[in-house]
Formats: structure tokens, C-alpha cells, sequence
């Protein structure tokens, strides 16, 4: 099968020298949710925009279902749908005129459109709030309507650039599964965040970019066993004996938080042991074995986030 994406080469120098993209290249299989991962200026946008012929490459290029794409181009208005950052421009439309129009444009009839339109803002769970004008509506609303217009008439690609933001974890799970769903119904999403946690939950393959290129790619699992990053031990009642192993036993992290993260790499079974001595062992409250994550991949990339905010594992 033909990838739904064949980016080759792909170099995008902006004037003023920065290289945002850097001789990339990759494939994203059709059906698949494909990650793109990195901190602000990694070369996300940038990497999007051409995928979707609004930035044009410096050199080599992006095919997308075998054909390759030139900007403003038809191929990729037809089967690409494109959630950006910036909201959503038709303001003065309610939400449901919004979705019921973008799927017209799309090719539905008026009747398929204003359907389907209503369907997809329940699944939403904006069914209630069809009526409402786009303008006057929260941040994340607003979020959720260009969510649903991206989403109008199915189209086989969706690139979507940090869905969930703004959105309370509930609307935020609500939108996860609906992905889920249109990617077992055969849709490819593109899912650009820096969220890694959530990225975790639901991409099948991810790239991590670093200032301008891929540092690594492939199924979350595939990057953990790559980095050789392995088992970490969680220590709470962490006392100076304790403590005193802990140190011993690799790097310590978060110990200001009153649990004691120790990356044991290979040697749980010695970690253990020496934990087992009855002088640790008595002042230690619980110990929980953690697998590795995707965000002890990106950490290991990146260090530690600028955002780390409550999201983070420990
Ligand atoms: P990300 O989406 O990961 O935050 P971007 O693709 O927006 O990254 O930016 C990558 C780099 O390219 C950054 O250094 C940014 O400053 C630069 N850049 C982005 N857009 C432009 C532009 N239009 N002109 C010049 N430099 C740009």
C-alpha cells in the first residue's frame, strides 16, 4: 500500500538562516496516527505547513499518496483536512453553519452537510451549542468548533496542530476517542503536540524533532527499547538509608517531591536486593516499578521540559 505520506529530503531554509527543516525524511503509513513531538521552534509548523502546501519547501519534497504535492495544491484540498493553531476564522457563523459549510465545500449535498454537521458536534459533545456564534464562544469551544469543521466530510488525511489545547480533560478524552474512531474507520491523522503524555495514549508511530530535524522516529515502544532506557524504581518514605542506596544505585530525581525516582537500567535485580536490607527496607513506604515512557525518550532528547507542569509522570 502506497504511504498516505512520503516526505523525502525535505529542506526548508528561512530567510534570515534559520534551517527549520533539515534534510527530513520519513513516511506516514495510511491509517496510522503519526506523532510529531518537539519543544517550541523544534520545526513542527514548519514541517506541517509544507506538508500541506502552505510553506514551499527549499529542497526535496513531500509525496502525499504517491503523488508529489506543489503548493495550493488540489490534491491536498481534497483529501488533507488542516487544523492550525490560529482559531478559526468565521467568526459571525454559528458552529454548526461552520461545519455544515467546510463539509460542502468538501462535496457533501446541503442535506449530507447540516447531517452530518449535527452528528459530529454530538459526538463532540457541542451538540447543545450547534447554535452558537463561533465569535462569541470560550477558548475552548472555539477549539472544539475548528475540531469539528477539520473533521467535516471525513477526509482520508487530518494534520492537527495541538487539538486538545485549551480543552478540559474530559472534552480532551471525548476528542482522543473520536481520533481513535476515524482511524480505525481508515482516516491517517498527523498529530502535532507537545504533550507528551497524551501522545503516548494514542499515536502509533512518533517523530521527535530537535531544532529542525527527526532525533528519533518509530512506534513508542521501538524508542524505548532503541534508547536502552529500561525499569526506574519509585521510593516514597524515603529515609537517609534510603536515601544513602538511592544515590547508589543511579540517578536520583525528585527528591525535593518526597519520592525518590531511581533509573536502574538493567540492574533491577540488584536494585532490589539492596533495597531488601532490612535497614532500608524498614523505612521505606511503598516502591513502585515504573516502565519506561515516551516522555523518558524525549526527556533523554530534550531534558527536561520547559512546561512540565502537572502532566509530568512523577
Ligand atoms: P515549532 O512549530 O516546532 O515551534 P517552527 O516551525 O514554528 O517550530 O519554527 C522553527 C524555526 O523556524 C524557529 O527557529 C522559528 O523561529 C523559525 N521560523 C518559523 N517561521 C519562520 C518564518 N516565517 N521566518 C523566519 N523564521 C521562521
Amino acid at each position: 500500500m502506497v504511504a498516505a505520506y512520503s516526505v523525502h529530503r525535505l529542506t526548508k531554509r528561512y530567510p534570515g538562516g534559520v534551517t527549520a527543516s533539515d534534510n527530513l525524511s520519513f513516511d506516514v503509513q495510511q491509517g496510522e496516527i503519526f506523532g510529531i513531538l518537539g519543544p517550541n521552534g523544534a520545526g513542527k509548523s514548519t514541517l506541517v505547513r509544507q506538508m500541506v502546501g502552505l510553506t514551499r519547501p527549499s529542497s526535496g519534497g513531500i509525496r502525499l499518496f504517491g503523488k508529489q504535492i506543489r503548493p495550493h495544491d488540489a490534491l491536498v484540498r481534497r483529501s488533507v483536512s488542516f487544523l492550525a493553531q490560529s482559531p478559526l476564522a468565521l467568526l459571525d457563523l454559528t458552529v454548526k453553519e461552520a461545519v455544515a459549510y467546510t463539509g460542502m465545500l468538501r462535496g457533501l449535498s446541503p442535506q449530507q452537510a447540516e447531517r452530518s454537521a449535527q452528528a459530529l458536534l454530538d459526538e463532540l459533545g457541542i451538540g447543545d451549542r450547534a447554535r452558537r456564534v463561533i465569535g462569541r464562544m470560550s477558548g475552548g469551544e472555539h477549539r472544539l468548533a475548528g475540531l469539528a469543521a477539520a473533521l467535516a466530510a471525513d477526509p482520508p488525511v487530518l494534520i492537527l496542530d495541538e487539538p486538545t489545547n485549551e480543552l478540559d480533560p474530559v472534552i480532551r478524552s471525548r476528542v482522543w476517542n473520536l481520533l481513535e474512531r476515524r482511524r480505525r474507520a481508515g482516516s491517517t491523522i498527523v498529530l502535532v503536540t507537545h504533550n507528551v503524555l497524551e501522545a503516548e495514549r494514542v499515536v502509533d508511530r512518533v517523530a521527535i524533532m530537535a531544532r529542525g530535524r527527526i532525533a528519533a522516529i518509530g512506534t513508542p515502544e521501538a524508542l524505548k527499547r532503541q534508547l536502552r532506557l529500561q525499569v526506574s524504581l519509585e521510593l516514597t518514605g524515603a529515609t537517609a538509608a534510603v536515601l544513602g542506596v538511592a544515590r547508589e544505585l543511579g540517578d536520583v530525581r525528585d527528591a525535593a517531591s518526597g519520592k525518590v525516582r531511581v533509573r536502574v537500567g538493567g540492574n533491577l535485580g540488584a536494585a532490589l536486593q539492596r533495597l531488601a536490607d532490612p535497614a532500608v527496607f524498614s523505612g521505606l513506604e511503598s516502591l513502585r516499578v515504573l516502565h519506561p515512557s515516551l516522555e523518558d525518550v524525549y526527556l533523554s532528547i530534550h531534558g527536561q521540559p520547559e512546561e512540565a507542569g502537572d502532566d509530568r509522570a512523577v
